[in-house]
């Protein structure tokens, strides 16, 4: 049996035509080495937040703001179709593709228009475009370099449920699925363009995987065909002690464990979906992380907890922030002893689809503080009044409190915090470098520590901790 790689690249590797050349040279090169390969890209970078500001712009009533997106959305991809493709056979090809793609975005921005409002199937229909229209750029570009490539909408091989914008695979429907429209393509060396981002219902309807799903996406046809490897290829030099564009002085870890990145990516480093991390774990699939434009460079390769040494569990790895939260309190002295509360609390949150990002409880049960993306904010807050009305009333609860621009800082290490001395060169740092600290926590597994400061100090913080990363390593 052939060995299987599967190669994603993001937003910014095909983000230009000269992206574009660059990717579609990182494809030629690992097709010297893997006869069979599976490419997974997202849309061209920008162009998913353009169809959804689309949508909104005409869920506002504001149809013509849809149409000049609409515009934007053309010229950009001609734009782009034109500095790469040579042959008229295939710019032809690709152009009335586009067309039918902006036609498809512009009728579903009437639809939305029209009822007035953006349904989360709706906004899928809608941002499901950016990968259908790149996909069929680049697999023309490689066919003219004479690569047998083709086009795929990954709605025919990932199978989820109706959960709209965050979408949950079927995997053994996806399984069979993937397998048998993938299998025969690999057998003729045909190299398959897949869609990143998007799967479809049992009904037919596309969903989307949250953003930055492009990552899950590979992740899952990687496992689904039982691929070697897996390569996310990005625009850094693999996964870094912290944001390059925080602190220009980021190194690049040269192996990070299953563990770290999951914590690493669920705490705010985009570098890596954490779902992506979590579909391919226990899988035997080596992952990758790499540079598209630095492809000789430093890269990451993700390893299993087991083959981390222990001195490098003792080690603070990287340091990530997640922004745009709010902090909710619910405080009252009623609420001491009351059964349930927390589970109330955290039901009301799900109810409105919010990611409760951070959660603290003090042991005297008279508060709950916890952190949710700011803009789902005031909608908690709503649930949250209408679930506990009558301990308002009663005076059990006394006030719903919300802090809005607070910024989540993490620090991760597997096993770093077994030791006490880190977190208190941390403290020590934040403390000089005069940030102030709204709540702390750690990660169940001791593999992390996070601290909510406001916006205005969050890039302060992340770069006084990074300082002691790259002291230490
Ligand atoms: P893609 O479009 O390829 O999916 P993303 O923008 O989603 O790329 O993720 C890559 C970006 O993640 C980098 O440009 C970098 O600024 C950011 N990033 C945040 N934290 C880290 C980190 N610890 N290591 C590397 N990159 C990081
Ligand atoms: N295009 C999608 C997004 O911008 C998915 C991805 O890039 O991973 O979220
Ligand atoms: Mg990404």
């Amino acid at each position: 049996m052939h060995k299987i790689l599967v190669i994603k690249f993001g937003g910014t590797s095909v983000g230009s035509a000269e992206a574009m050349q660059q990717t579609i040279s990182q494809i030629q090169v690992a097709r010297q080495k893997w006869s069979q390969l599976v490419v997974v890209i997202s849309a061209v970078s920008g162009v998913t937040d353009l169809l959804l500001s689309g949508a909104k712009l005409a869920s506002s009533g504001n149809e013509k703001g849809a149409y000049e997106v609409a515009h934007e959305l053309d010229e950009k991809h001609r734009r782009i179709i034109n500095e790469l493709l040579k042959s008229d056979k295939e710019k032809n090809f690709v152009e009335n593709r586009l067309n039918t793609h902006i036609q498809e975005f512009s009728s579903l921005c009437h639809a939305i228009y029209v009822l007035g409002e953006a349904s989360p199937r709706a906004l899928d229909a809608v941002s499901s475009l950016g990968e259908r229209i790149s996909v069929n750029i680049l697999a023309a570009s490689l066919r003219e370099l004479q690569c047998d490539a083709t086009s795929v909408l990954s709605s025919k091989l990932i199978r989820t449920d109706s959960y709209f914008q965050a979408a949950n695979p079927d995997m053994d429907t996806t399984r069979e699925m993937s397998r048998t429209h993938l299998l025969p393509m690999l057998e003729q060396q045909i190299v398959p363009i897949v869609t990143g981002f998007i799967g479809s219902t049992d009904a037919g309807a596309i969903t989307t995987l949250g953003r930055g799903g492009s990552d899950y996406s590979a992740g899952i046809i990687a496992v689904a065909l039982e691929a070697s490897e897996l390569w996310i290829c990005t625009d850094v030099d693999g996964v870094m002690t912290t944001d390059p564009r925080i602190a220009s002085n980021a190194k690049t870890l040269d192996t990070i464990a299953h563990n770290e990145i999951v914590e690493l990516a669920s705490a705010g480093a985009q570098v890596v979906h954490p779902k992506a991390i979590g579909v391919i774990m226990d899988q035997n699939i080596d992952l990758w992380i790499r540079n598209t434009f630095n492809p000789e460079g430093a890269a990451t390769r993700v390893v299993s907890d087991a083959d981390v040494s222990q001195t490098q569990k003792r080690r603070a790895k990287a340091v990530t922030a997640v922004r745009e939260q709010s902090l909710i309190a619910l405080e009252g002295r009623g609420m001491l002893g009351v059964q349930g509360i927390a589970a109330r609390t955290f039901g009301a949150a799900a109810r409105v689809r919010a990611n409760v990002t951070l959660i603290v409880q003090t042991s005297s049960e008279q508060s709950i503080l916890f952190a949710v993306p700011s803009i789902v904010a005031d909608q908690v807050v709503l649930e949250l009044e209408r679930e506990f009305y009558r301990e308002f009333e009663w005076n059990d609860i006394e006030a719903v409190n919300v802090q809005n621009n607070v910024v989540i800082v993490t620090v991760i290490g597997s096993g770093l915090f077994a030791t006490s001395e880190f977190s208190g060169r941390l403290f020590t740092a934040l403390g000089e470098n005069m940030v102030d600290v709204l709540s702390i926590t750690q990660g169940t597994s001791g593999g992390s520590i996070s601290v909510v400061v406001s916006k205005s100090d969050a890039d302060n913080s992340v770069r006084a901790i990074h300082e002691l990363i790259v002291g230490v390593s």
